[in-house]
């Protein structure tokens, strides 16, 4: 049962991200992120077992922390940066090298959800069972709406999803040779001579070099 309303959750929560101009699974992470972070500061600072995994990681990584100052808690941040201090503290006396033992607690977290929501798309797709089928039906006919996945997420979904749909491929495969098509043409129009017909391109196909960049690198951590 609780399966049942886990799936029910990240159905609603897919379906939103998709209606987004992003990659739906940087979508989630980038908004689960932010509450695990907002979570992590309200109520865990107080726990000892938080607060030692937060200090063998060092803290959050570079890009989590920059989080930690749009946050309106200093005082956690305060209690917390402190335990790293102190290490940072110790090593610069010692002139050892600081390397922290554990990974930044929201990258872990980020991990678990892309393999929930890589593994749940799948597996809503491949389940026979007729109320099932009808979900799978939906999630497609949703997804195949949505931009699909970033380079980095759908390298992800072959890398850790054994039964991957053909639909799913299909799609991407397309959406990735679409968008190598789109930039191989506004790189040929860019050339010295091909003004008029780089000024013919639609606005999106002008500016599909920061779709790509996008694309590429994904839009969250
Ligand atoms: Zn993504
Ligand atoms: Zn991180």
């Amino acid at each position: 049962m609780p399966q049942m309303i886990e799936k029910h959750i990240n159905f609603i929560e897919l379906e939103k991200a998709c209606a987004e101009q992003d990659c739906p699974l940087c979508v989630i992470i980038s908004a689960r992120a932010e509450r695990f972070i907002d979570g992590m500061l309200f109520e865990h600072v107080s726990d000892r077992v938080f607060r030692r995994e937060y200090r063998l990681a060092g803290g959050f990584c570079a890009f989590h922390s920059r989080k930690l100052e749009t946050f309106h808690d200093g005082l956690a941040v305060a209690i917390l940066g402190k335990d790293i201090l102190e290490d940072r503290l110790s090593s610069f006396k010692k002139r050892k090298p600081w390397k922290p033992k554990e990974e930044c607690p929201v990258c872990v977290e980020r991990k678990r959800i892309e393999k929930e929501y890589l593994t749940f798309i799948v597996q809503a797709d491949t389940n026979n069972k007729e109320v099932k089928f009808r979900a799978s039906t939906e999630l497609r006919s949703i997804f195949t709406a949505s931009e699909g996945f970033c380079a980095p997420h759908y390298a992800k979904l072959l890398e850790t999803v054994k039964h991957i749909p053909q639909w799913l491929i299909e799609f991407h495969e397309n959406k990735f040779n679409k968008l190598m098509e789109r930039t191989s043409r506004f790189v040929e129009l860019s050339a010295y001579g091909r003004q008029e017909e780089f000024i013919a391109l639609s606005k999106k196909d002008q500016l599909v070099w920061k779709e790509l960049a996008r694309n590429l690198r994904g839009d969250c951590e």
